[in-house]
């Protein structure tokens, strides 16, 4: 009832016989002394998609992302089969309104795989030395996009809440979303207080004395365990959020002026550029990586390629959603400019070097005035970058050129192993790869021979 607009609101649609058909379970019940080992989930797990039927069948798992049928199931899955078949775009992309101090507000919609920090973005509050500057929400995790009569893309949010990570959040990191989650909140595997209030790591400094962790026994604060689960979720309504945007549930969409692609990488990409054309901007969102934080999905530290963040959430092959990307473009007289972005890049030390969240506005100024055609940048060999007088340092004048010059370095040597491992994706995809990619790839080659004193910001 909070994710998902139900009842009353969707029966005229559902008598119209046109609709997808979800079915969950948690499966059967457990027998008595199986708790202990079957608790929380089901051993077997079955989250099945038919995307020719547009029928979602789930099995055996509670947690939102296969539970909550409207979100990942059919909201990416089988709407992005039918978005390829229709002509329009379902994508795992948060959308926000982004007001200037004379009042201009510019839609963008923003793609970052999971835990990649799509729900702090959307609820940005910008610094206060950027006064007048200002963030609405549309959207925090799901964008549908189809082409306006205009000739511009218009995307809606098709959920009503948010399923957001608790851990991390706090009043200082995401006012707006601890704001959203004051009331009609579900919240699961957190942290349970002795005054019956919740509690995950990074709410507060130190944990409240007695605190019930997660899985429900007293927390031993010994056991080097964390209170919460780091999965920790919060479920809230959107109305809530104090930076919801006017035009949220404006069923026509909002106009998205530029995409923004970005991964969590200590490495090689840098803090922001901007993509030459739709084409290297393909490029760029098909060979997005992020560095694995949770064991779930491999070695973490390493790179994993998760292309237009949609790995685990296209219908269908990857090489087939790279041409629908492609051909989408062709058929839009001035379609949004695409941009990278990076927040996570580390220091010898392990340190990230880019302080982020609110400081992210500095960036997201930048790429406004770029999608509205203003704002400097030169030619970087991946794509456009702005110098370091290009950037509002209002407020954070300690970050030094030579700081900005961490964050923004482009290493030859790097970005040969980065190509290498996009190569490695490519070859995956060998038999449906546009080709495209390849040639976009020899370019960025290309450029990176150039001599270093062309490019070096
Ligand atoms: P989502 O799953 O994409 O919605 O990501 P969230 O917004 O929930 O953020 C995931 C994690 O990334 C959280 O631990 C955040 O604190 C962290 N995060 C978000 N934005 C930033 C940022 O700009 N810089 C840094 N260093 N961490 C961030
Ligand atoms: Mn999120």
């Amino acid at each position: 009832k909070i994710m998902t607009r139900m009842g009353d609101q969707a029966l005229p649609y559902i008598e119209k016989g046109d609709f997808v058909k979800c079915v969950h379970t948690l499966g059967a019940p457990l027998q008595p002394g199986e708790q202990d080992v079957k608790w929380p989930c089901n051993q077997e797990k079955y989250i099945t998609h038919f995307p020719e039927e547009r029928l979602v069948i789930s099995y055996g798992s509670g947690y939102g992302g296969n539970a909550l049928l409207g979100k990942k199931c059919f909201a990416l899955r089988i709407a992005s089969v039918m978005a390829n078949e229709e002509g329009w775009l379902a994508e795992h992309m948060l959308i926000m309104g982004v007001e200037s101090p004379e009042k201009k507000k510019t839609y963008i919609a923003a793609s970052f795989p999971s835990a990649c920090g799509k729900t702090n973005f959307a609820m940005l509050i910008p610094p206060k030395a950027m006064d007048g500057w200002k963030i609405t929400t549309v959207g925090d995790d799901i964008a549908w996009i189809h082409k306006g009569n205009d000739g511009r893309l218009y995307a809606i949010n098709p959920e009503s809440g948010y399923f957001g990570v608790a851990p991390g959040t706090n009043a200082k990191t995401n006012p707006n979303a601890i704001a959203s989650i004051k009331a009609n909140t579900i919240f699961t595997n957190v942290g349970i207080t002795p005054d019956g209030d919740v509690w995950w790591e990074g709410l507060t400094d130190t944990p409240p004395e007695g605190v019930i962790a997660w899985n429900g026994k007293p927390w031993d604060k010994t056991s080097g365990k964390p209170v919460a689960h780091p999965n920790a979720r919060f479920t809230a309504p959107a109305s809530q959020n104090p930076a919801i945007d006017d035009n949220w549930e404006n069923a026509g969409g909002v106009p998205i002026a530029a995409f923004i692609f970005g991964g969590r990488r200590s490495t090689a990409v840098p803090l922001v550029y901007q993509a030459f054309n739709w084409n290297f901007g393909v490029y760029l969102a098909s060979t997005m990586g992020s560095e694995m934080t949770a064991a779930a999905f491999g070695e973490i530290g390493k790179t994993r390629r998760d292309p237009f963040a949609m790995l685990p959430f296209a219908g269908y092959h990857m090489g087939d959603y790279f041409n629908h990307w492609l051909q989408f473009g062709r058929t839009i007289p001035n379609p949004p400019r695409i941009f990278g972005v990076n927040w996570f890049r580390k220091d010898e030390n392990g340190k990230f070097v880019w302080p982020g969240f609110g400081e992210n506005m500095r960036v997201l100024k930048w790429i406004v005035e770029r999608a509205n055609g203003r704002a400097v940048s030169i030619e970087g060999p991946i794509g456009w970058m702005p110098r370091y007088e290009d950037i509002d340092w209002k407020g954070m004048e300690g970050f030094t050129e030579a700081k900005f010059h961490n964050v923004m370095s482009i290493d030859r040597d790097e970005w040969m192993s980065e190509i290498l491992s996009h190569e490695e994706l490519f070859i995956k995809l060998y038999d449906r790869l546009p080709k495209e990619m390849l040639n976009v790839r020899d370019l960025i080659l290309s450029s990176l021979w150039r001599s270093p004193e062309h490019w070096e910001i």
